[in-house]
């Protein structure tokens, strides 16, 4: 336990600001004054446009030295580095790889009041735990073009990599409740391993991790048949092991299930500090229209609170994420505070002074 946590804010491009301030806001209001502290820092493309620099070095130590960091979004299209990387991505992929944040912690959970494309699915409740650190991604801007006639990029999983998300995963699913279906815990690996042989490993080596758990249930679905079953039976999902970009892809089916992007939170966390935001980007056609659905980063700002409890066992801040989460459910049943998004009509101020005069 701390007297403070200090709490690095990057508020970033488009709807990143007006994300970021909701959820700082909601954060003073629902967690006993005085335990967090707040410490903004610039970094993004509108900071490279004004100054060259998208992620500055004083901002990157003072997110490294920070407890959590808080993030709005990054990124405005056709804004580039000189090299052609996208200066957005300069920030988060900086954190990603500096501080080892391997893990990508992507709940998808269906709140009541929230419509669903699938109709009346039942419990929503899962997640995803996408790796972070290599599979396909990891080849990021090194793959070859050769002569504009032929494109490779390289799929590397190692065993190193893959041990530690999957035990995550098998950790992560101690902590939770089990699949809302049949109440078991349940670790369901998404591979490809009929196909390729990286995604084959990946499935072997989470075999081998299963067995250290065998109080938890764990089972393969391919990833084109998860596509299937995350619209068909969401509600028999526990936790979700994956490759990096498998990930990415599923997380953001999950989230259309459950409301679509703006109710998707997530965590990047490696062995120490971590990185917490909505799933969604900058959402620059909406941006500074007060269309902004603010709940996402909300939510990861809770995720962040438990995270911080886990780590510290300090009861104000388990306190304040239950305020906020039953703050939130509140919110999200009262048709007058749904964003446009979601159905409803609400601009994003309004949500958040709701959920502040609640708070
Ligand atoms: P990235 O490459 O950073 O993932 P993206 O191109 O996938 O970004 P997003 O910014 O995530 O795009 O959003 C896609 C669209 O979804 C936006 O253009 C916007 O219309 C909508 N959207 C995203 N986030 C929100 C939000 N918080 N509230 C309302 N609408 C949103
Ligand atoms: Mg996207």
């Amino acid at each position: 336990m701390k007297d403070t946590y200090t709490i690095a804010v990057v508020h970033g491009d488009g709807i990143g600001p007006e994300v970021a301030r909701a959820a700082v806001a909601v954060l003073q209001a629902g967690v006993q004054a005085g335990t967090l502290r707040f410490v903004d820092y610039p970094a993004g493309a509108d900071h490279f446009l004004k100054t060259g620099d998208s992620f500055p070095a004083a901002s990157f130590e003072g997110c490294r030295t920070a407890d959590a960091i808080l993030h709005g979004a990054a990124g405005i299209p056709g804004v580039v580095h000189p090299d052609g990387t996208e200066a957005g991505l300069d920030f988060t992929l900086t954190l990603r790889f500096k501080l080892d944040l391997f893990a990508n912690v992507r709940p998808i959970k269906l709140y009541k009041g929230v419509p669903s494309p699938l109709g009346r699915p039942g419990p929503i409740d899962y997640v995803i735990v996408r790796e972070n650190s290599e599979g396909l991604y990891a080849a990021r801007g090194a793959g070859a073009l050769l002569r504009e006639e032929v494109a490779v990029d390289t799929l590397v999983q190692t065993r190193k990599g893959v041990e530690r998300i999957v035990r995550f995963a098998f950790e992560l699913a101690r902590t939770r409740n089990g699949s809302p279906k049949d109440g078991r815990r349940r670790v369901t690996c998404c591979d490809k391993a009929n196909v390729l042989r990286t995604y084959a490993f990946f499935r072997a080596v989470f075999d081998e991790v299963a067995k250290e758990y065998p109080d938890i249930e764990a089972e393969h679905v391919l990833v084109d048949a998860m596509t299937v079953h995350l619209v068909n039976k969401p509600t028999h999902f526990d936790v979700i092991v994956t490759e990096n970009m498998f990930g990415d892809i599923i997380s953001d089916l999950g989230a259309a299930t459950v409301g679509g992007m703006g109710m998707a939170p997530s965590e990047e966390v490696g062995d120490g500090i971590g990185f917490f935001q909505a799933s969604h980007g900058s959402a620059p056609d909406i941006a500074g229209k007060g269309l902004a659905n603010p709940y996402g980063t909300i939510l990861a700002s809770i995720l962040m609170l438990r995270r911080l409890d886990q780590r510290h066992r300090d009861s104000r801040l388990k306190l304040g994420a239950d305020r906020i989460e039953a703050a939130v459910c509140a919110g999200l049943e009262d048709p007058a505070l749904r964003t446009r998004d979601i159905g409803g009509v609400a601009p994003t101020n309004q949500v958040v002074d709701a959920l502040l005069k609640r708070l």
